[in-house]
């Protein structure tokens, strides 16, 4: 879709009247079946890597953070692959840690919190 400009599509015959609505009825399906299933396990994988690890462990700023944490990060990235079920690919941090891994992805594949999509984390 380059170069397409709005002011040369053909304009609306009709413009949409307000409170027409949708025409789809109902709601949409958030997940599938399987994609539920799988996130019934990451629940209690996130509730076993938080208890397992109350503080921080990313710990982006020197000297440390000491904020308790309160997510989850996999280093192998769900989207390039990790398996979000497995506490061995996670790592609990603080929100600010966690954001500052996403916010620096070169900094952070350095320190290690970051992993390139097909190597493997070393434990
Ligand atoms: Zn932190």
């Amino acid at each position: 879709m380059s170069g397409t400009r709005y002011s040369s599509l053909p304009a609306r015959t009709k413009p949409m009247s307000r409170g027409s609505g949708l025409q789809r009825t109902g709601r949409l399906r958030p997940r599938s079946e399987k994609t539920q299933r799988i996130y019934v396990t990451r629940r209690q994988v996130v509730a076993q890597v938080l208890d397992a690890n109350p503080w921080c462990q990313i710990r982006w700023d020197d000297p440390g953070c000491q904020r308790r944490s309160t997510e989850v990060h996999e280093p192998g990235m769900r989207s390039r692959g990790a398996d979000i079920c497995n506490p061995a690919e996670c790592v609990a941090g603080c929100h600010y840690c966690h954001r500052m891994v996403h916010d620096h992805p070169a900094e952070a594949t350095r320190r290690g919190w970051l992993i390139p999509s097909g190597k493997k984390r070393a434990a």
